[in-house]
């Protein structure tokens, strides 16, 4: 008997709102506390009350600071929490970046519901979970730690991060008793992306809980995929219309502009001006340039030389609204903003501008989540509806799938079989991608469970 019990309060049976409940004699651990995103009828759960007490709960570790994974721990302060949240440094720094953008997003978007609401008289919406100075509140309880791989103490466990290779900052975790040891995934990272190192490989656990995003599907190399990336911009540019990319502030925009500065520096793509139009973006940059130890080898090398693995001539990094709306009369130039989905941000003044001209192309680079302006453009909707007006759909649609930042199907299998787990939980993916990735895993002698939200297990 392991004496341990388990519950399961987000993705599972979803990708989203990430969050785990372990507790073992006097310890009661979180790991993660994600929002849940996408459709009307995931985001109402994060309403809902927490299955626990949050003030019992003596440690939160968060694996990285994606919201899905971090989103509602502003509203587990709210409700009590008074422990102390674990992570590596970078990744409370993402965390911060993020949750105050999500706070402030969030208020400005009931403000604006409420005005319509009053106007046409309809019933008032349901206040945000929390606004900017919950977010606040929050900070107070993060203990960062620095670096992979040490031991530290937390009541009747004993904790270790590895690098998860996922982005900057990612950890999986192993939590380690006299009993038992057991390893949470958290988000695991593809091999060979451009700027966080591959992940490691687990230590020998006898529970592990394991996400399947892509259980289902492996991706394109990224050699295949930065030359499809490449085609794209070399046809568009030669036709002088502009290359619209919808990106993720986290990491995957950053991916983008280090792949631009070296095609460029290769004269792989003509010169031209890229433009860099998410605020929140750059501020990742400077974080990834505070927090160089945890990028690749090679990127490290660079930043402590003086050299700046993000910058080059041809970038222009845009500070306010009003050089952004300079961009809009210009042709031949790259444009990156947020949000990756299209469901907000300055990306919608861009697709405004470049929809309709069939010489521009709008290149995804990212998942596009089914509700979303992003996901209508990529299902080949021939109109759209942006900020209130119809545009034809004009500009050549690119979806690039191989800039993922989550591992394969054959990585994923080869990394539980390293595990060597008797019990294995799979969470954090459709049902299709984990019922297929536990067909891959299955095996005598392990027992493969696919946990629901809120269903409890004790060994
Ligand atoms: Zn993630």
């Amino acid at each position: 008997m392991a004496n341990f019990r388990i519950s399961f309060h987000g993705a599972s049976g979803g990708v989203t709102g990430s969050c785990f409940l372990i507790e073992y004699k006097n310890t009661r651990v979180l790991v993660d506390c994600g929002l849940f995103q996408g459709l009307k009828e995931d985001e109402i759960k994060n309403y809902e009350p927490f299955r626990f007490d949050s003030s019992t709960i003596n440690y939160l570790i968060l694996t990285h600071g994606h919201l899905d994974h971090c989103g509602r721990i502003p509203v587990l302060v709210k409700k009590g929490f008074r422990g102390r949240i674990i992570c590596t440094d970078a990744t409370y720094d993402i965390a911060r970046v993020v949750l105050l953008d999500a706070g402030k997003l969030k208020c400005e978007d009931y403000k604006r519901q409420k005005k319509e609401a009053y106007r046409k008289g309809s019933p008032l919406p349901l206040p945000p979970p929390y606004c900017t100075i919950e977010v606040l509140d929050s900070f107070d309880y993060f203990s960062p730690t620095h670096g992979y791989g040490r031991i530290i103490k937390i009541g009747d466990f004993d904790l270790v991060l590895h690098n998860a290779g996922h982005i900057i900052g990612s950890a999986f975790v192993e939590l380690k008793t006299n009993d038992f040891n057991i390893v949470f995934s958290g988000d695991l990272g593809n091999k060979n992306k451009p700027l966080t190192p591959d992940p490691q490989p687990p230590p020998k656990s006898d529970f592990l809980v394991v996400e399947s995003t892509y259980g289902d599907r492996d991706h394109k190399s990224f050699e295949e995929t930065v030359s499809e990336f490449r085609k794209v911009i070399v046809e568009t540019i030669k036709r002088k219309g502009n290359v619209v990319i919808p990106a993720f502030a986290v990491e995957r925009a950053q991916e983008i502009i280090y792949i631009l500065k070296n095609l460029m520096e290769k004269k792989e793509i003509p010169y031209t001006k890229v433009f860099l139009d998410s605020p929140m973006a750059s501020e990742v940059i400077n974080i990834m340039k505070r927090h160089s130890v945890y990028l690749r080898e090679e990127i490290k090398n660079e930043i402590k030389t003086g050299k700046d693995p993000f910058d080059f001539s041809a970038l222009e990094i845009i500070e306010d609204v009003e050089e952004s709306k300079s961009i809009n009369n210009m042709s031949g130039v790259i444009i990156i903003a947020g949000s990756g989905m299209c469901n907000g941000g300055r990306i919608l003044h861009h697709l405004k501008h470049n929809i309709w001209k069939e010489e521009s192309s709008i290149v995804f680079v990212g998942f596009q989540a089914v509700g979303t302006l992003g996901r209508e453009i990529v299902d080949g909707k021939e109109e759209v509806d942006i900020m209130g007006n119809t545009y034809k759909v004009r500009a050549s649609i690119c979806t690039i799938n191989g800039f993922s930042s989550h591992m394969s199907r054959s990585e994923l299998v080869e990394w539980i079989e390293r595990t060597r787990a008797s019990k294995v939980f799979i969470v954090h993916g459709e049902e299709d991608a984990r019922n297929k990735l536990m067909e891959l895993v299955k095996k005598e002698g392990r027992e493969i469970i696919l946990p629901q939200l809120f269903e409890e297990y004790t060994f």
